[in-house]
């Protein structure tokens, strides 16, 4: 592989560390894609060759994901912040509630947005523990009625993931599953809706994946702006208006990419808990220099976080790791301490890196 010595080792929590061969492969492109003798960042979005790439992006997933027929695939723009919105404007009509699991930072925005359009009830909160656990799930106090139960697969700040998944009888499931998107198999037809951002492990930004079941299209009620409504999208095939082309064509190489050279999710799935076993390893075997946020049970396998035992080694930690070419390792400014996301691209020897860098470091310290 050529470039690789002048990279870093990128553990951005998105966007994020891309697959080499994809930044090599879109290199390659640039100037001329497929022999059209332009760039896919200036071709039209109705031109066959487009209509080959967003027709393979969209064959890579459902493949991936094994994705049921009765789901529709569709390409957003507006981030999984404009989902927030978009699908309590569609699936939450005036006169329902909808349940809300508040697992972290991000489920708290999602339902502070589903606010805006309905009654929302909240069926668990994490604040008490700092949201570091996740709710038994006979725990929920779920409303028998409600429209959706919208929950967070991985709380990208906290570090927080369910193991095995949300899986509740009841109101159709709707998920933000922005940051653990393609990292392991996930079963579609347990979920109503699902969206995410793509510039965690799914390409660039600008792009925003959804995963819609046929059953609950009639559910979205009349009179939404055009671009706001999810049957826009499903009846123009994604393509109403200009989609984020260049983004959708990353995206096509990076499912390209978890196809034929990580050989699919189940394979993806066990690299990354190889990954994230090293990390929390070195967490708990370092006798208490290092701790981690998330209860044992919840630890997200892509955004690992924790503390140092002293507050104040924190930022010597983070300059000197990025002095060895370890970047973005600080953790969000609302928890504190550090983070390291290690998604699908991040390989197993930029992990290793870090685990000899914090293991140095705590010895450094001691
Ligand atoms: N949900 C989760 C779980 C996230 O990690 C993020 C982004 N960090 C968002 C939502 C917001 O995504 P966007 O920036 O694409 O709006």
């Amino acid at each position: 592989m050529t470039g690789e010595r002048e990279r870093t080792w990128n553990f951005s929590a998105g966007p994020a560390t891309l697959p080499l061969p994809v930044l090599e492969q879109a290199r390659e492109e640039m100037l001329s894609y497929a022999g059209s003798g332009m760039s896919v960042l200036e071709m039209s979005h109705r031109s066959h060759w487009f209509e080959d790439v967003i027709g393979e992006a969209e064959e890579n997933l459902r493949m991936l994901l094994d994705i049921p027929s009765d789901y529709k695939v569709l390409f957003m723009q507006g981030g999984a912040s404009l989902q927030f919105s978009m699908l309590a404007m569609n699936f939450l009509r005036p006169s329902l509630s909808a349940d809300y699991v508040v697992s972290g930072s991000w489920a708290k925005k999602a339902l502070s947005e589903g606010r805006r359009e309905g009654d929302v009830n909240v069926a668990w909160d994490g604040a008490a523990d700092g949201y570091s656990t996740l709710p038994a799930l006979a725990s929920l106090k779920l409303d028998p009625a409600a429209a959706y139960l919208h929950v967070t697969a991985n709380e990208t700040i906290q570090g927080i993931e369910f193991p095995q998944g949300y899986e509740v009888e009841g109101a159709p499931l709707v998920c933000d599953m922005s940051s653990d998107f393609l990292s392991r198999p996930v079963p579609i037809q347990r979920y109503g809706f699902l969206y995410a951002g793509a510039q965690k492990n799914a390409g660039p930004a600008g792009l925003t994946v959804g995963i819609l079941s046929e059953s609950m299209l009639d559910r979205i009620p009349d009179g939404l702006p055009t671009m706001l409504d999810y049957r826009t999208y499903v009846e123009n095939g994604s393509m109403y208006n200009t989609p984020p082309a260049f983004s959708i064509y990353i995206t096509m190489l990076v499912t390209r990419w978890l196809r034929d050279e990580i050989g699919g999710l189940e394979a993806m799935a066990a690299i990354n808990r190889e990954k994230a076993g090293v990390l929390y390893g070195v967490v708990d075997d370092s006798k208490g220099f290092y701790t981690g946020h998330a209860a044992a049970e919840v630890r997200s396998t892509m955004n690992v976080t924790f503390r140092l035992r002293d507050e104040r080694f924190e930022k010597e930690f983070v300059s000197e790791a990025s002095g060895e070419g370890l970047l973005e390792l600080k953790g969000h400014r609302s928890v504190g301490g550090c983070r390291a996301s290690i998604y699908n691209a991040m390989p197993i020897e930029g992990v290793r890196a870090l685990a000899a860098f914090m293991e140095s470091f705590a010895a450094s310290r001691a």
